[in-house]
């Protein structure tokens, strides 16, 4: 197998640490990055003793400095980053009406510009590899909208467009640029959610079980695969049936 080395953001916990776990067992090195650089350690330890290859980088999403400095520490390295998994996000719910600025600009630079960022942070090494996959996290609110989450539905539906769009600059150089679009997965940022809610949720999703990570995960390895080699532009959903 081709050597290939893959950076997952946000992969301290929830989606990204169980998305890096998965591209580790098939044989790829995965670039952790995330804010918690003891937690990032531990998904690392527990990837090497499985007998692969990680390494833990401190990303903050909000920063493009710091972007630009955590793709530099990951190619130093190990050369260009081949496959991009850009899950790291925040929430900061709220109503319109009373949604404070500085709520809907941190939401808006960490998950939508931030990605952009990292999307061109990795970009010169994939077309000079002639080979890439960026894969952006999106959810399915950001094809549905949800009440009290308008800066987390703007960025992730934005994050769809900006998929699309990057999807069709850098086809030629053999770069696939795909969504995913979870729905509602059992981690920390679905935990806090009231138990009524979390009915409420349930009765609108067919397959009648809440998402799990390994579900996210799975997606991601076949984006990430040669096979999914002419799928570009894509919106997976994810969700149990909950959007179709
Ligand atoms: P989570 O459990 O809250 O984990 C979020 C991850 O992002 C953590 O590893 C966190 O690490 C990292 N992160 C947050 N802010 C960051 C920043 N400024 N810089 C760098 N890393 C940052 O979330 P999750 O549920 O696994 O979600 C993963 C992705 O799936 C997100 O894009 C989310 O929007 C999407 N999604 C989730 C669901 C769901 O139901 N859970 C549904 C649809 C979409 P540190 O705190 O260590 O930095």
């Amino acid at each position: 197998m081709i050597n290939r080395t893959a950076m997952i953001t946000g992969a301290s916990r929830g989606i990204g640490r169980v998305c890096a776990l998965e591209l580790a067992r098939t044989g790829i090195r995965v670039v952790l990055a995330a804010r918690s650089l003891d937690k990032l350690e531990e998904v690392a330890a527990e990837i090497k003793v499985a007998g692969g290859e990680a390494k833990a980088v401190l990303i903050d999403m909000s920063s493009p400095d710091s972007i630009r400095g955590a793709v530099a520490e990951a190619q130093k390295e190990w050369g260009p980053i081949h496959i991009l998994v850009n899950n790291a996000a925040i929430t900061k719910d709220g109503l319109a009406l009373r949604m404070k600025a500085a709520d809907w600009n941190s939401v808006l630079q960490t998950n939508l510009t931030g990605a952009f960022v990292a999307i061109q942070a990795v970009m010169q090494g994939m077309m000079k590899e002639r080979w890439g996959r960026i894969i952006n996290m999106a959810s399915v609110v950001g094809e549905m909208g949800n009440a009290g989450q308008s800066n987390y539905v703007a960025s992730k539906a934005g994050l769809i467009g900006l998929t699309k769009s990057i999807a069709r600059e850098i086809a030629s150089r053999n770069i696939t640029v795909n969504a995913i679009a979870p729905g509602f997965i059992e981690t920390d940022m679905t935990a806090g959610l009231s138990e009524e809610l979390k009915a409420k949720m349930l009765e609108q999703i067919p397959l009648k079980r809440l998402g799990k990570a390994e579900d996210i995960a799975a997606a991601v390895k076949f984006l990430a695969s040669e096979e999914a080699g002419y799928i570009t532009g894509h919106v997976l959903d994810v969700n149990g049936g909950m959007y179709m």
